[in-house]
């Protein structure tokens, strides 16, 4: 598995930390050890700092040029049609995205990132997201499937047949539970809502969850999947979804996303090889 943490744009390009068969393990170092290599803090400094106007005039009003950095346009090409979509070449690749996780590295068009996330007792939602993402891969991975693990932060214009964004809720409401599974609001690929489809119904059997008949504006305009607002986005034609897990503040949503995280990878493994655009590359072969 490769993990691809993403510093920002240009020259600075993507950093792949811990990859290949270690990549779990160093994953893990990375993760928790509370802060990061001094190399990629290094980077991530300079990427922040790339990530501010390059061109400042003194005489220019302040709100002007805040307004401009907001409102300006990060996907100006033309976005392609479902049927112009065109699965990227190579082998089938997934890109697995860990809700949260180094999320305090985010550049500053989504700083909002930096401090958010569940908690449960001391456990952080992006504890629980990793160790789902984990699993996932690996079974993935033995299926012939190249995949990507992904932090908070996704490379500008990520490319993969498919991408998941994996997050667990929390609520006040210790009865609330239920998963749920969303597409784009705005999907240019046109084929997300038949993933979410399949990925409702594999979930739901291979975990017994109950899956909640509502879906958040949130989920639906997921920053990730927004390349028109940030750089830090999928490519319009990355077909995507997400999904909440469950709930990390109830005890039965709680035994099977963190007790038996087996079984909710199952439960995306199963989705992602019925889906026709995502085959276990085995298969053809
Ligand atoms: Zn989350």
């Amino acid at each position: 598995m490769k993990i691809i943490v993403s510093a920002g744009v240009g020259a600075l390009g993507l950093i792949a930390l811990g990859v290949s068969s270690g990549g779990v393990g160093s994953a893990e170092r990375v993760g928790s050890a509370g802060g990061v290599e001094p190399a990629t803090d290094e980077v991530l400094a300079a990427a922040l700092v790339q990530d501010t106007p390059v061109v400042q005039r003194a005489q220019e009003p302040r709100p002007q040029q805040r307004r401009r950095w907001r409102y300006r346009n990060r996907y100006p090409g033309p976005i392609p049609t479902p049927e112009e979509w065109q699965p990227p070449d190579g082998p089938v690749r997934i890109g697995l995205q860990v809700g949260h996780w180094r999320a305090h590295e985010a550049p500053r068009e989504l700083r909002r990132l930096r401090g958010n996330g569940g908690n449960w007792n001391g456990t952080a939602e992006w504890e629980v997201n990793l160790e789902i993402v984990r699993r996932t891969g690996a079974m993935l991975e033995e299926l012939g499937y190249v995949v990507d693990i992904l932090p908070a932060v996704v490379p500008p214009g990520y490319r993969a047949h498919l991408f998941l964004a994996i997050h667990a809720d929390a609520s006040n409401d210790r009865n609330a539970r239920g998963y749920r599974v969303a597409a784009p609001s705005r999907d240019a690929t046109g084929r997300a809502s038949g993933f979410v489809d399949l990925l409702r119904r594999t979930y739901g059997s291979a975990t017994g969850l109950r899956r909640l008949p509502d879906t958040t504006r949130r989920m639906r305009n997921y920053y990730a999947f927004n390349f028109r607002r940030y750089e830090h986005a999928l490519h319009p034609m990355t077909i995507a979804a997400i999904i909440e897990t469950g709930f990390l503040t109830n005890a039965a949503d709680r035994e099977l996303i963190i007790g038996q995280p087996d079984r909710v990878a199952r439960g995306i493994v199963d989705a992602i090889t019925e889906f026709p655009i995502t085959p276990p590359p085995g298969r053809f072969e």
